[in-house]
């Protein structure tokens, strides 16, 4: 598995505000879509091409396209679905589908409740939106899901990581022989007690959509 902290002042910039608790929710929501549009220009760096013939005004030429099958983005519901917009501004093309994952609280392991993905991933790019890796135990479910779908690339993308779930990823996705990416925004210090991380920006489903009693 591979992590890369997108280190650019603009991720810098609006990481800040977005941790910020006077932060209201509408400005969260826009600042979070555009952040996942910055780190989506990194984790398409090796998204599938294949040459295309093209006329300009002037001559022939050779390009590019994105490749098929298309890549295919999955936010894990709720707060993922606060990355989507951001992230198909980038790739309009993609196809989306959707993954609810929930953890037994007595188990502590992370199961799928609700999914519309296609059956056969087979070759497909697959770009995960989960805006907090803390724990890792809902990333590795949904990792392992998309694989055993057929998915043959998988980039993760994160606003905030910590290190204790990069480690838990790495230990509970070692088995697989795929291509493995997590992006995100900071690597930050630690996880508290509670399973957040710090310094964090507190719960992202709450801070996009509000407390849901
Ligand atoms: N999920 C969140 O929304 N925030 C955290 O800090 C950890 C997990």
């Amino acid at each position: 598995m591979q992590t890369h902290v997108v280190d650019h002042p603009l991720v810098a910039h609006k990481l800040t505000v977005l941790r910020d608790e006077e932060t209201d929710s509408p400005t969260f929501r826009r600042l979070a879509e555009e952040l996942v549009t910055l780190l989506a220009y990194e984790a398409t760096r090796e998204v599938r091409t294949e040459s295309v013939n093209i006329t300009t005004p002037v001559s022939d030429a050779v390009g590019v396209k994105l490749a098929s099958p298309k890549p295919l983005v999955v936010p894990i519901l709720r707060a993922g679905l606060g990355m989507l917009e951001g992230m198909v501004r980038l790739l309009p093309t993609a196809e989306v589908g959707f993954l609810g994952m929930i953890r037994d609280e007595d188990t502590l392991k992370a199961s799928t409740y609700a999914e519309r993905l296609p059956d056969d991933l087979s070759g497909r790019q697959c770009f995960v939106l989960d805006p907090m890796l803390a724990t890792g135990g809902t990333l590795a479910a949904a990792i392992n899901f998309l694989v055993e779908r057929g998915a043959d690339h998988i980039t993760a993308i994160c606003l905030l990581a910590a290190p204790e779930g990069c480690e838990r990823l790495e230990k509970d996705l070692a088995g697989l022989d795929i291509p493995v990416t997590v992006v995100t925004a900071a690597m930050d210090e630690k996880l508290n007690e509670k399973g957040y991380i710090v310094p964090g920006l507190g719960d992202a489903g709450d801070r996009l959509y509000g407390v849901v009693g």
